[in-house]
This record gives structure tokens, sequence and C-alpha cells, in this order.
């Protein structure tokens, strides 16, 4: 389970994380640049699969941008 910062508790907390397929049509803007990015920065350009996080304490979904860059492997 990952650790990640959460917005509402200011700290890190465990995270549960949900894979949701991406939908373009009822896709809000901020969820559309989520996906593009997490996209982007897997390189899974074939299924389509947005992950969500989830804080095990509030429930409250954050965005692991900073995680994600730090989790790409340099070679
Ligand atoms: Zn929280």
């Amino acid at each position: 389970m990952p650790q990640m910062y959460c917005d509402c508790c200011h700290k890190q907390t465990a995270h549960k994380v949900v894979l949701k397929r991406c939908e373009s049509e009822n896709a809000s803007m901020l969820r559309s640049l989520v996906c593009f990015f997490s996209t982007v920065l897997q390189g899974d350009h074939y299924v389509k699969m947005e992950k969500q996080y989830f804080c095990r304490r509030c429930n409250h979904q954050n965005v692991p941008l900073a995680a994600s860059i730090t989790n790409i492997k340099a070679a």
C-alpha cells in the first residue's frame, strides 16, 4: 500500500489504489489531465487505466504527481 501525502490529513498516510478506465466522454478537465499525465509518465499507451489514490484515513482522493515523477526509473 503506497504512502502518500494527504491534502486532508496534512501528512503521509497509507493510500488504497483504485484502477479506473479513462473515459474521455465523461471526464472533467482535471480528470483528463491526470489521465494524460499518467499515460505519458507510465508509457502506457494501449491500456489507459487511471490510478486513483484514496487516503485510508479520510478517504480523500489525492493525485500523486510528485510521486509519479520520482518513481520514474532513470535507466
Ligand atoms: Zn487523509
